[in-house]
């Protein structure tokens, strides 16, 4: 285990702990909140295509499910580890409650590289270890959805999968699926989308229009190229992005939709030949007015929060920023939306998705984002209040928001038995 995968959870345990702090949470509910629920790893086989028979590593991790069923996307990386399956499981029952959609928190994971595996030995994987994870998921107990590696035709394979074992179809058991079989209109650009909105809020809140800010993003994959053009489209100007192979920078604004280009073409946005290159940790400390950090865990720490030099973080990855950058970026003025906020965006949309197939009953693309922008930007304004009535940064309001709300339901319900 890598320094980097043991902080995912340790930081997110301590900001659980500041928030606790704060309410004062009696001993035995900070026990329960502090670790996973439960917890299955799952060891099994796939035929390769050369006939050879081999094994993967797979998880599937609650969290909590007091206020509803467990709910996070399933990752498909060849470094991930059951710490990092228990951290962003935790901040899937967060990122819920923060937005109030009934929801507990869930992650599930393989230990895999899927660049590496042919179509055929992608679908059998993933059908066998939906098999293996049968026991926990469901329409009523938990409901997986894309992340890291997997995408809409992975969903697809493990809702056929799961209702060839039901004998009758079940399109509620994951979200993020196509919408042929039940997708969701705007679940492929809501986790984007949901961020637009809340750094609008933002920038409205610090009193500059979000037309003509400056924006750096790292990470142009699904939600990093998406944010772009979003953030385009409200007449915001992008100057840096970057990718695994590094970044690219242009003071005056960069052609989005040739980079775009750029990127179906060659599969990097690294080599982009009308900018000039700067490298992930440069990008990081570009001036800007807006710096969205939308690739991997654990970029703004305290060897580089003295020297960001933007206005306002929209966190779109999970867990980018660790705690100790988080007291700086406060004492430095910087305002930064958290990952349990910011990111709400595609949790909220599969909660529209599941719905939507519960009742077998299928919203419009324009319904969906206006749904979507009335809950992320209620959220923001509570957390907002929360921080200035509380005297608090972004990310310990909405930690507060959410972990009283989870408490709450659990003091109501009780301790069984
Ligand atoms: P993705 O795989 O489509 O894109 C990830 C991007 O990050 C790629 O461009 C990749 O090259 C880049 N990247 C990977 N490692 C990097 C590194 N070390 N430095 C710089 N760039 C790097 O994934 P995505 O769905 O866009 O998700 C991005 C982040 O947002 C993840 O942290 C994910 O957990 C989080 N997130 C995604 C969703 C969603 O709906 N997809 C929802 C909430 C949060």
């Amino acid at each position: 285990m890598t320094m980097e995968q043991e902080s995912a959870l340790a930081s997110a345990q301590r900001q659980f702990d500041i928030a606790a702090d704060i309410l004062q949470l009696e001993p035995g509910l900070r026990r329960i909140l502090r670790v996973p629920q439960r917890e299955l790893t799952v060891t099994f086989p796939v035929k390769m295509d050369d006939g050879q028979i081999e094994t993967f590593v797979g998880y599937r991790v609650h969290h909590n499910i007091t206020r509803g069923p467990a709910k996070g996307g399933i990752r498909y990386h060849p470094s991930v580890t059951i710490d990092d399956v228990r951290a962003f499981s935790m901040l899937m029952t967060w990122k819920c409650a923060t937005v109030n959609i009934p929801y507990g928190g869930a992650k599930g994971a393989v230990v895999v590289d899927p660049r590496k595996l042919s179509m055929g030995e992608l679908e059998r994987l993933t059908r066998r270890y939906t098999s293996e994870i049968s026991v926990l998921i469901s329409p009523e107990r938990d409901i997986p959805a894309p992340d890291i590696g997997t995408n809409s035709q992975i969903m697809a394979w493990i809702m056929d999968t799961y209702s060839m074992h039901s004998g009758h179809t079940v399109p509620a058991v994951v979200t993020g699926k196509p919408i042929e079989i039940g997708g969701s209109y705007g679940r492929r650009e809501a986790t984007a989308r949901g961020l637009s909105y809340v750094l609008r809020e933002a920038a409205e809140a610090l009193s500059f229009p979000i037309a003509g800010a400056r924006i750096v993003i790292q990470g142009f994959g699904k939600v990093g190229a998406t944010c772009a053009r979003l953030l385009e489209e409200m007449g915001a100007t992008i100057i840096a992005v970057s990718d695994s192979k590094g970044g690219i920078y242009r003071r005056n604004g960069l052609p989005l939709a040739s980079v775009i280009a750029h990127k179906q073409r060659t599969g990097t946005v690294a080599d982009f030949p009308e900018a000039d290159r700067v490298t992930n940790a440069e990008l990081l400390e570009l001036p800007c007015d807006i710096l969205v950090p939308a690739a991997v865990q654990m970029q703004i720490t305290a060897r580089n929060a003295d020297r960001i030099r933007a206005r306002i973080i929209g966190e779109a990855a999970n867990a980018p920023t660790t705690p100790e950058a988080d007291a700086i970026l406060y004492d430095r003025g910087v305002f930064v939306i958290p990952d349990i906020l910011a990111g709400a965006g595609g949790v909220t949309v599969s909660y529209f998705e599941w719905v939507q197939g519960l009742q077998e009953f299928f919203w419009t693309e324009r319904e969906v984002n206006a749904q979507l922008e009335r809950v992320m930007v209620g959220a923001f304004n509570q957390v907002l209040r929360t921080a200035h009535e509380r005297r608090v940064h972004m990310r310990t309001a909405a930690y507060l928001l959410a972990v009283s709300r989870v408490a709450d339901a659990t003091r109501i319900r009780g301790i069984y038995p």
